[in-house]
């Protein structure tokens, strides 16, 4: 009789998300996120995945980034057949980010199988999956809306909270009973979000819990307010109009872009812009939109009242356009006059985004304007760090734009806005708190802040250690 956690990933790092509860040898997997990083080694990482899939007994979803949702496939692959629970807008954003993905590996081997047949060198790359075990995955999704308790197994149970973090984000809290009839509640924040982020409700109260298993990618930072995020937006589309340039934002097409055109739709809906076209540029950020179209269950009251209401959709309006096809897109190049591009990726390294910074960079008149995490070694980092000249498509540009940065934006809680989650939660019963989804210094971080403010057993998640509950 045992009930035990472990964790495949997501251990002493952010990627790679998979928590495992064993409830008398019965195994419920918690996220079954992609590594992401350095492509050999995340590669390697990636097709461990995780032992003898097909005797799971269930899995949970909390919500639909890839390094969360992403091998899900592939554990379908390796003959996982049983239920994959999430909330319905997690099930249809995971669809499209996990289509995504099958689409990128394949054009990935087509192009590095080209580049080995030219040098004459065998090529062995195989893609982690393809189309059809996305849409088997799928086909295994159980949706389960908040709040609304539900059997996952013997003596399991799970109740999904809403995280905060993107539109459909759960904290999934489970309640698990033994043999012996011992019971624990443990509860895996997923990636906890933040007050007060535009569209989606802030992080949801949750009941007594033995255990937490808490996010620590902010463990050791503390935010912007993001307070000025809607003025300094302003600013910046207004100061680059009165030039006559255009604003391109590179920005991910799930989350970002929704926040970006919801807050530009508030802007010209109060006449703080003025009347420019904005286009989204991104096949997938198009899917993602429509997606959010058809979850209202998951706005905040702030959307409901500015535009539900008044039978208004926030996601649509007149400035507002939408391209998709390649011309379309081509065709912007083309587009003389103020205008805001929004393009994927957010980092610059791939996509339609590289088009229009070789056509706009250059020009004192533009605006690049930043709104996400740039990592190290990305195009985006380097335009970010106003480097002089960069290289796109193998051509030099010299960096004129005007570079501006918000950093409003961040979808995680950093350690202070944690703490305002966890201190507002029932925490008699709390024995212990597992961090995970950080790397070194998050979790140092967080790891002793947690216990200045007085909660004693707060313990750093080693990757594959098991701990019993
Ligand atoms: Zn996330």
């Amino acid at each position: 009789m045992s009930i035990r956690l472990h964790s495949e990933g997501a251990a002493g790092e952010v990627t790679g998300s998979k928590h495992v509860l064993t409830v008398d040898g019965a195994r419920c997997l918690v996220d079954c996120g992609a590594f992401q990083g350095k492509r050999e080694a995340t590669d390697k990482k990636n097709r461990a995945l995780v032992s003898d899939p097909e005797s799971i007994a269930s899995v949970i979803l909390t919500h639909a980034h890839y390094d969360h949702c992403g091998l899900l496939p592939l554990l379908s692959k390796r003959g996982y057949r049983g239920n994959i629970y999430a909330t319905p807008a997690t099930r249809d954003l995971a669809g499209v980010v996990m289509m995504d993905s099958a689409a990128i590996q394949a054009r990935d081997a087509e192009y590095l199988a080209k580049q080995a047949a030219r040098k004459g060198e065998a090529f062995t790359w195989k893609p982690l999956y393809d189309e059809d075990d996305v849409i088997a995955a799928t086909g295994q999704f159980v949706t389960v809306s908040y709040n609304r308790p539900m059997p996952i197994g013997d003596g399991m149970k799970v109740e999904l909270f809403d995280a905060g973090h993107i539109l459909g984000s759960a904290i999934a809290y489970v309640h698990a009973r033994d043999r012996s009839g011992r019971e624990v509640a443990i509860a895996f924040t997923g990636d906890l979000g933040r007050k007060g982020k535009p569209i989606i409700r802030d992080p949801s109260p949750i009941p007594p819990a033995d255990y937490i298993v808490l996010e620590s990618t902010y463990g050791d930072r503390l935010h912007e307010s993001s307070d000025d995020a809607l003025s300094k937006l302003a600013d910046a589309v207004n100061r680059t109009v009165s030039r006559g340039g255009k604003i391109v934002i590179p920005a991910f097409a799930i989350e970002r872009t929704q926040e970006l055109i919801f807050y530009f739709h508030v802007l010209a809906d109060k006449g703080l812009i003025p009347e420019v076209p904005i286009w989204v540029d991104s096949p997938m950020a198009i899917n993602a939109t429509s997606i959010f179209q058809v979850h209202p269950e998951c706005y905040d009251r702030e959307t409901h009242e500015a535009f539900i209401k008044h039978h208004e959709n926030p996601f649509g309006f007149n400035s507002l356009h939408f391209s998709s096809s390649v011309e379309d897109s081509k065709r912007l190049n083309d587009y003389r006059g103020p205008a805001v591009i929004i393009s994927a990726d957010g980092m610059c390294e791939a996509g339609r985004i590289q088009h229009h910074l070789i056509h706009t960079i250059s020009e004192s008149a533009n605006t690049l304007l930043i709104v996400g995490y740039m990592a190290a070694n990305t195009l985006g980092r380097r335009l970010r760090d106003r480097e002089g000249e960069v290289r796109i498509h193998g051509d030099i540009y010299k960096v004129r734009a005007e570079i501006e940065e918000i950093n409003a934006f961040s979808a995680h809680a950093d350690y202070q806005e944690a703490w305002d989650w966890l201190s507002g939660l029932d925490l008699e019963r709390l024995k212990k708190v597992f961090l995970v989804h950080g790397e070194a210094a998050g979790l140092a971080g967080m790891q002793s802040f947690l216990r200045k403010k007085g909660i004693k057993e707060v313990q750093i998640v080693a990757q594959g250690e098991r701990y019993d509950l």
